[in-house]
C-alpha cells in the first residue's frame, strides 16, 4: 500500500488513476471486476479471475500512472497525494488545478465529495489545509484574503452557481486575459464559509433537473479558491468535475440536444488533452481557444508556477470495460 513517504513532490503535472469498488447494482448483476492494482502506480485491465462463460475476450492490458489507487483507497488518503501537494503553490503566487475524470457514475463526485461535506471531502481538506497555511508565520505577514467562486459549464456556456446560474460571457482582452464576467468571489474567512457555499452551489446547480446526476454527467463545475493581496491575484486552486466522458458517444443519439451536448463535451475533452499536452512539452502555441472549459481555464494553465493533477476515475466491472479503457487511454496521454 501507498504510504506518504512515496509522495513525489516535484511533479507539474500528476495523473493518478482510481478504480471504485464495485457497486451494489453491478453485484446484482454479476458483473465481474476486470481492474487490478499490483503495484502503486500500475493498472491492469484483464479477463474476470472468476471462471465465467465470456461473453468477450478480454487482452491483458497494463497502464503506468504516477499513482494507481484500489478500491480500498480512502478519499483522504487520495486528497494527499492529489490536491494536498498543490496547496502550497497558491501560496508561493501559483496556480494549480486538479480534475476529475472519467466515466458518469466512475466516483468523480465521490472524490471530490461535492456532495458530502464531511471532514475528509476533498473540499474540506483544501480549504482546511488553505487556513491552516494561512496562519504560518511567513505567509501571514502577506496579508492574503481568501475567495471563492463555483460556476459550471454546459453546452459551452457559463453558469454561476453562486448567483442563482446567472449565465456570464468570457471576454479576452488584447493581452490574451480571459475574463469571466461578473462572476461571483465571495470572501471565505473559515472552512465552514467554504462549506456553505459549496451547498449553496450545489442546490443551484441541480434545482430543476430531474436527476442530479443526469446532469451532472453533462457539465463541468469548477469550484475555484482564490488568494488575493491588495486586491491582487496572488494564486488560485481549480478542482475540476468534468463531464462524463461516455457521453461522447451522445454525438450518434437521435435527439438533437443531447448530440450538441455529446459534441460540446468531445470537444472540450479534446481541447483539454491538447493544452495539457502542449503544456507538458513547452510547446509555444497552446490552442485554449478551442473550448470554453480550456479559454476559462488559460490563466491556471500558463505561468511559471502552475501545476495541474488529474484523478482518472474508473469502474472496475466488466460491463464499462470500453469506458474504462476510454479513461485509460485519454489519461495516459497527459502524461
Ligand atoms: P460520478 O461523479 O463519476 O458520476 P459518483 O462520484 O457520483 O460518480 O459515484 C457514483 C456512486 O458510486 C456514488 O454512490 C458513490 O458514493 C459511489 N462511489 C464512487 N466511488 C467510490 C469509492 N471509491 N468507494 C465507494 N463508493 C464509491
Ligand atoms: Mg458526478
Amino acid at each position: 500500500p501507498l504510504t506518504t513517504t512515496d509522495l513525489i513532490e516535484e511533479h507539474r503535472i500528476c495523473v493518478c488513476v482510481r478504480k471504485r469498488p464495485l457497486n451494489k447494482k453491478e453485484l446484482t448483476v454479476k458483473d465481474l471486476d476486470v481492474i487490478t492494482i499490483p503495484s502503486k502506480d500500475v493498472v491492469m485491465v484483464h479477463e474476470p479471475k472468476q471462471k465465467v462463460d465470456l461473453t468477450r475476450y478480454l487482452e491483458n492490458q497494463t497502464f503506468r500512472f504516477d499513482y494507481a489507487f484500489d478500491d480500498s483507497t480512502t478519499n483522504e488518503m487520495v486528497y494527499r497525494f492529489t490536491a494536498r501537494p498543490l496547496v502550497e503553490t497558491i501560496f508561493d503566487r501559483g496556480m494549480a488545478t486538479c480534475f476529475a475524470y472519467g466515466q458518469t457514475g466512475s466516483g468523480k463526485t465521490h472524490s471530490f465529495s461535492f456532495k458530502q461535506t464531511h471532514s475528509c471531502a476533498c473540499f474540506t481538506q483544501t480549504a482546511r489545509d488553505v487556513f491552516l497555511m494561512l496562519k504560518k508565520p511567513n505567509y501571514k505577514k502577506l496579508d492574503l484574503q481568501v475567495y471563492a467562486t463555483f460556476f459550471e459549464i454546459y453546452s459551452g456556456k457559463v453558469f454561476d452557481l453562486l448567483n442563482r446560474k446567472a449565465k456570464l460571457r468570457v471576454l479576452e482582452d488584447g493581452k490574451q486575459q480571459v475574463q469571466v464576467v461578473g462572476l461571483q468571489e465571495c470572501e471565505v474567512r473559515c472552512t465552514e464559509d467554504v462549506l456553505k457555499l459549496i451547498e449553496i452551489g450545489n442546490s443551484c446547480r441541480t434545482s430543476g433537473q430531474t436527476s442530479a446526476n443526469a446532469h451532472s454527467s453533462r457539465s463541468h463545475a469548477v469550484f475555484q479558491i482564490i488568494l488575493r493581496r491588495k486586491g491582487k491575484m496572488h494564486g488560485k486552486f481549480s478542482l475540476i468535475d468534468l463531464a462524463g466522458n461516455e457521453r461522447g458517444a451522445d454525438t450518434s443519439s437521435a435527439d438533437r440536444q443531447t448530440r450538441l451536448e455529446g459534441a460540446e463535451i468531445n470537444k472540450s475533452l479534446l481541447a483539454l488533452k491538447e493544452c495539457i499536452r502542449a503544456l507538458g512539452r513547452n510547446k509555444p502555441h497552446t490552442p485554449f481557444r478551442a473550448s470554453k472549459l480550456t479559454q476559462v481555464l488559460r490563466d491556471s494553465f500558463i505561468g511559471e508556477n502552475s501545476r495541474t493533477c488529474m484523478i482518472a476515475t474508473i469502474s472496475p466491472g466488466m460491463a464499462s470495460c470500453e469506458n474504462t479503457l476510454n479513461t485509460l487511454r485519454y489519461s495516459i496521454r497527459w502524461l
